[in-house]
């Protein structure tokens, strides 16, 4: 990257750097590029805190039971998943949608889920973060991006002057995942199981009308823009979802992981704070 940048920062850039956690005031010898690599953000995004699988609890068990069961001697059948009408979640309101995620058995992750995982943030929002999925602390609490990643994405919110709570900065963001529910030891979401969510989603984005999105990662940025494409080179221009101009940037989890790409997410939020 073109380091001029960094010396043309004024100090309330450099504040917001500061609060990402880019130290822009002591940049360090080059480091070799990242290499697409397991780790790489647009490989599969291992959530910060991977645990074994939970025990399978009953295939019916109660959406939002809070505890898993006792693991059984006998081994449990593996869910059915119950497809719902997928076209009616287009026309349902907040509480109808909200309902409807927490009873969702549609694909299996509905079996080892402690929570759905629906949203947070202000219903009318002009900003929309849209992550992956939930990991441990957010199948949990049901509540997106409340480990680590979490903390890191509520910096990067705050150095835009915004905040998950709208009553902390009156602009506000709402949050959302591609997958409502946890997969298992935090695997990649499978095709099937973003298929299966996506009308969710989609009711979001069309029931908070944003009029920004920021896609976090490899598996928002394939499910709303319908691309294979990597990251790296979608960054750095406006895409759009149903009309709804689409800022590409790396997930959170990946940046805990190679800090060195916190200056391109600033870039990126850079340029969403320009629409
Ligand atoms: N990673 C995500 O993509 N979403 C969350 O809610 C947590 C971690």
């Amino acid at each position: 990257m073109n380091e001029d940048w960094v010396r043309q920062l004024d100090a309330r850039q450099r504040a917001m750097l500061a609060e990402m956690g880019v130290k822009v005031w002591a940049p360090k010898a080059r480091t070799a590029p990242v290499e697409p690599t397991a780790t790489s953000p647009d490989m599969p995004l291992p959530r910060t805190q991977p645990e074994a699988a939970p025990a399978r609890p009953a295939p019916l068990a109660a959406p939002e039971t809070p505890s898993v069961r006792a693991p059984t001697s006998t081994p449990l059948p593996p869910a059915t998943p119950v497809r719902a009408d997928r076209a009616g979640i287009a026309t349902l309101d907040w509480p109808a949608l909200r309902e409807a995620v927490a009873g969702c058995q549609a694909c299996g992750l509905c079996a080892s889920r402690r929570n759905t995982v629906f949203g947070v943030g202000h219903t009318q929002a002009d900003w929309m973060i849209v992550g992956e999925a939930p990991g441990e602390q957010e199948d949990r609490q049901g509540e997106p991006f409340v480990g680590a990643a979490g903390q890191l994405l509520d910096a990067m919110l705050r150095a835009c002057g915004r905040a998950r709570s709208s009553e902390e900065t009156g602009r506000g963001v709402y949050i959302a995942n591609v997958l409502k529910c946890r997969p298992p030891a935090n695997r990649n979401p499978a095709p099937e199981e973003v298929l299966q969510c996506e009308p969710f989603l989609a009711r979001q984005v069309a029931l908070v009308r944003p009029k920004l999105i920021i896609a976090m990662g490899r598996f928002a940025v394939q499910s709303l823009l319908k691309t294979t494409e990597p990251i790296g080179r979608l960054r750095g221009r406006v895409h759009h979802y149903e009309g709804v101009p689409v800022i590409v940037t790396y997930h959170p989890a990946y940046l805990l992981r190679t800090p060195i790409d916190k200056a391109k997410a600033w870039a990126d939020l850079c340029l969403a704070m320009d629409q």
